[in-house]
């Protein structure tokens, strides 16, 4: 116990600020207790299930403002099986990767042991800004994060020039940024993510939005994978075109959490009602915004992230001097029921990492560095 005890009415309403799995809202648990016994417990080859995903499938693009074409597609294993899936299914020889941070590593990792890819061209920089992947000869992907939730560095999302000409497809891990950042997705082929970020669902689910280019790619991948003497491998689990099938016919490959899908449909249904992707990007901006001048402003703390445009508003990262040492006010926050704000642990910094998805409230936000202040002045 770190002895510190926050004034009753500094505390924000809500202590939720992690960076996912993130916030999930009391509606949200309210759905969830209303799909029991008529959804919970059935099987999901059912129509109660087969809506809840029908649902989804109507209300992602409309969310997302989807172009003529595009598809949504959905299945088991979460943002990181769908790294191997674009590695299966999607990439036809050569990769050019954006790295800048864990889960970008994570996926140029994954595509350069994948035995039937050519190593990848990888455009890296030090964590704390982005580095997009540059032009490159024979790529036929171009692969980058959208938010970088390691260190709460927002990368733009616009095709690589010239790689139109080449029939590239650009593939985003919007893993965090969906439903936080702004999106053209007519400038992505695949947009993919896990619901337990900006949608405040539980994990275990990969979403993906697909162009008709991707759609293209993988049956055509497939069929080449088909012919004797093929190199390449597609476990039928990780199978891109099955998981589309299923999809359109509002199902998944094998067996999804059903809590993960009616607090996942409950989320983009609140996100419409309330103005959709404006509002929400808005609101997150809004949240950001305010840990952003108060750590600006602050005596003991400063934004990690010096380039104000790669400046995230979906996941803020905020160093401490060193004289404030993280894990002291971590343990006084979470005393006071104000959880998950620590940094990545690999990034290995003296920093708070804050998630400002759409479910928090800008004014809990507001509390929230009241708290940490109060907290440093009496640590
Ligand atoms: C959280 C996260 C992942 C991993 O998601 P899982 O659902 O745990 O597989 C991948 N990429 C980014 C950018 C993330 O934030």
């Amino acid at each position: 116990m770190s002895n510190i005890q926050i004034p009753q009415s500094m505390l924000p309403e809500d202590g939720r600020f992690g960076s996912g799995p993130t916030k999930i809202r009391e509606a949200q648990m309210q759905a969830l207790n209303d799909a029991f016994p008529s959804v919970i417990g059935t099987s999901h080859r059912q129509s109660p299930v087969k809506l809840i995903v029908a649902s989804l499938r109507e209300g992602l693009p409309q969310f997302f403002s989807l172009p003529d074409g595009y598809e949504i597609a959905l299945g088991n294993g979460g943002a990181s099986a769908f790294w191997e899936i674009a590695c299966a299914n999607l990439i036809s020889r050569k990769a050019a990767c954006g790295v800048y941070g864990s889960f970008t590593k994570k996926f140029a990792k994954s595509i350069e042991t994948a035995p039937f890819l050519e190593k990848p061209a990888i455009f890296e920089c030090e964590p704390g800004d982005y580095r997009l992947p540059e032009f490159t000869e024979y790529a036929d992907s171009y692969c980058w994060a959208h938010n970088e939730t390691s260190t709460g560095v927002a990368a733009p999302v616009q095709r690589v020039e010239g790689s139109e000409r080449q029939n590239a497809l650009t593939i985003i891990d919007a893993t965090s940024g969906a439903g936080a950042l702004p999106i053209d997705i007519s400038q992505t082929d695949a947009y993919y993510f896990s619901p337990q970020k900006a949608f405040g669902a539980e994990g275990g689910l990969w979403v993906s939005v697909l162009s008709p280019a991707a759609i293209e790619r993988a049956y055509h991948i497939e069929e080449s994978a088909s012919l004797p003497g093929a190199a390449r491998w597609i476990p039928p689990f990780l199978s891109l075109t099955s998981a589309l099938e299923n999809s359109r016919k509002n199902q998944t490959l094998n067996t999804p959490a059903l809590a993960t899908l009616i607090l996942m449909d409950n989320q983009v249904k609140y996100l419409n009602e309330q103005g959709g992707l404006q509002w929400a990007t808005e609101r997150c901006k809004r949240s950001a915004s305010i840990l952003y001048r108060w750590a600006e402003q602050s005596e003991y703390a400063s934004p990690f992230v010096t380039n104000p445009e790669a400046r995230s508003n979906a996941v803020v990262t905020v160093d401490l001097d060193e004289s404030v040492s993280d894990n002291a006010v971590l343990a006084a926050l979470r005393d006071n029921g104000i959880v998950d704000v620590n940094s990545y642990r690999k990034l290995g910094r003296n920093q708070l990492r804050i998630g400002v998805f759409p479910s928090v409230e800008p004014s809990d936000v507001r509390a929230l560095t009241e708290c940490i202040d109060y907290v440093v002045e009496h640590l």
